[in-house]
């Protein structure tokens, strides 16, 4: 094991000093009786309030309907930060400290009294605090994102002349272009657009955010990530898990909208995009809005070429998707795709995107493999096999975050004999396993700072789904048939049919197959 070192304290230093430039902010939660309270957003505010990377003094108000009081909401809360925090309440020492900021209010989300008493509360702790500031963040299920900001609205708290209000928006936003377009028509009814921080915490991984920096801070694979010298594009999230206690929502979405239209399409963006003019959320929003506006839509004729759907089912009595706790039993609900893109533009005219995500696979990953074009001559006698495979440049985000180089050299030894090996960075090594932050730690910090790069504007939400959209409305309509894959395995067999008919196999890097 890497020995475990903290944060470069350069780096510290620099969010310490952005911590105390924000004012005293009171977080407002909706769903805080959910599991992504417990799991992610408490227990990365736990970790940064013991870094000191939040503004001081701070509160943390849980809105719910449960009838939970202040103690039971913090013994719940002391559960979840135990069991999930980077820094746990043993290794920090200031849990009391910590919990005594946070309070819990019983609500309806659509209850105008409700509101009244929220107004009432956030007042007084407005009152305590010195600061009007209010940070809003949304983790119910979606159906009541709307009722919520338009109450927030008419009772007036959206806007505020001596602080600041912002609201931030789990995914999914939407399930397709139409009722994505109406909540973010609804949402710019009451908050504006900068004020508006939809999460995609895929977006806060440090290896996604490295991937900007690998880019546009070195020159030397510039020059090489075109057309020109890129043969294919494969990008993975794979889930190894099935759909456990989520079958319910997760048979009303399947895998397009629940893991393309957001993580995959947001990781397809920043390996596609045009170094932006700044690092701030305009340009670089910009940038990857070109990225979407320039994918190819899938015409309803090609969604069978250009796509493969999947369904996890046992043939020896593992896991089966229509099995699972509220999955409709003949559900024809895809828990995987591959898809097959094009982005239009000089840089990447046909070269193929390849894109998969599933549930139940054969281990979990997310990797963005570029696979480079082979030599123009080979030199080499074909019998010592020299025919290698290409040169792949390999982006891993998660489990193990890193970067992998692959490149063909000679065995020692007589005669011309060539190997595939690959050159490693490892983000654990280097950084201390313990040391990369949480998505979430980083993004949270953000929306308090005032910094929505890391975020997804309203245009990039409404392309991504204008890239989905056929796809789905296709298999709607019985193109691709249902495949079925058994768990454990990388998919339906028909994945390598359609990479066959392009003479490729899937790349990997960061895992060995
Ligand atoms: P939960 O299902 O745990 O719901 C959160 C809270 O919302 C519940 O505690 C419940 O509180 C309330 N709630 C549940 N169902 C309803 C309903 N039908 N109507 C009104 N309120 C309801 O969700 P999660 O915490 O898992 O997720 C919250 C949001 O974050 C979702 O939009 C999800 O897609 C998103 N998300 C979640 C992730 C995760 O890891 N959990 C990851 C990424 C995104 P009460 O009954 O007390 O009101």
């Amino acid at each position: 094991m890497p020995e475990s070192r903290p944060l470069p304290s350069a780096v510290l230093q620099q969010e310490k000093r952005r911590a105390a430039a924000a004012k005293p902010v009171t977080i407002v939660i909706f769903g805080a009786s959910g599991d992504l309270t417990q799991r992610k957003l408490v227990p990365a505010l736990h970790t940064l309030a013991c870094e000191n990377l939040l503004p001081q003094p701070f509160a943390v108000l849980g809105l719910a309907r449960s009838p939970l009081s202040d103690e039971e909401f913090r013994r719940q809360l002391k559960a979840g930060v135990e069991a999930n925090a980077r820094i746990t309440p043993a290794q920090c020492g200031r849990w009391d400290e910590f919990a005594g900021r946070f309070s819990y209010l019983p609500i309806g989300y659509d209850d105008p009294a409700s509101y009244e008493i929220l107004s009432e509360r956030l007042a007084q702790l407005a009152q305590e605090l010195r600061s009007h500031n209010v940070l809003f963040y949304l983790a119910t299920p979606p159906q009541v994102y709307a009722d919520i900001v338009e109450r927030l609205g008419a009772a007036g708290l959206a806007q505020h002349d001596e602080g600041w209000r912002r609201i931030v928006i789990e995914k999914p936003f939407g399930h397709d272009l139409a009722s994505a377009q109406e909540l973010n028509r609804q949402v710019h009814q009451v908050f504006n657009e900068d004020q508006i921080y939809r999460i995609d915490h895929y977006l806060g991984k440090e290896t996604v955010q490295n991937l900007l920096v690998f880019r546009f801070a070195n020159a030397i694979f510039e020059p090489l990530w075109n057309r020109n010298y890129v043969d294919a594009v494969f990008i993975t999230v794979a889930e190894s898990v099935g759909v456990g206690r989520r079958g319910g929502y997760y048979d009303q979405a399947g895998v397009l909208r629940d893991m393309i239209q957001n993580h995959v399409l947001q990781l397809l963006t920043l390996t596609a995009m045009e170094p932006p003019v700044a690092f701030n959320a305009t340009a670089l929003r910009n940038e990857k809005v070109k990225v979407l506006e320039a994918v190819r839509e899938v015409q309803p004729y090609e969604v069978a070429q250009m796509s493969v759907r999947g369904q996890y089912r046992s043939r020896n009595g593992g896991p089966t998707y229509r099995q699972e706790e509220g999955v409709r039993p003949n559900s024809q609900t895809a828990t995987f795709a591959a898809l097959k893109l094009y982005v239009d533009n000089w840089r990447w005219q046909g070269v193929p995107f390849y894109l998969r995500s599933g549930k139940m696979l054969r281990t979990k990953i997310s990797e963005i493999v570029v696979r480079f074009k082979r030599v123009p001559y080979l030199m080499f006698p074909k019998d010592y096999e020299g025919i290698r495979p290409p040169n792949t440049l390999s982006l891993c985000i998660q489990p193990d975050e890193g970067i992998r180089l692959s490149f063909n050299l000679k065995v020692p030894g007589a005669g011309m004999r060539t190997q595939t090996v690959n050159m490693v960075f490892d983000y654990g090594t280097h950084v201390g396993e313990n040391a990369l932050p949480d998505a979430y730690e980083r993004l949270l910090v953000d929306a308090l700072q005032g910094d929505a790069s890391l975020f997804a504007r309203s245009d990039e939400i409404e392309l991504s789904w204008r890239i989905v959209d056929p796809i789905q409305e296709g298999w709607n309509e019985g193109a691709a048939p249902l495949a079925f894959y058994e768990p454990g395995t990388w998919g339906p067999r028909e994945v390598d049919e359609m990479l066959a008919r392009d003479g490729l196999v899937w790349a990997t890097g960061c895992t060995d197959g």
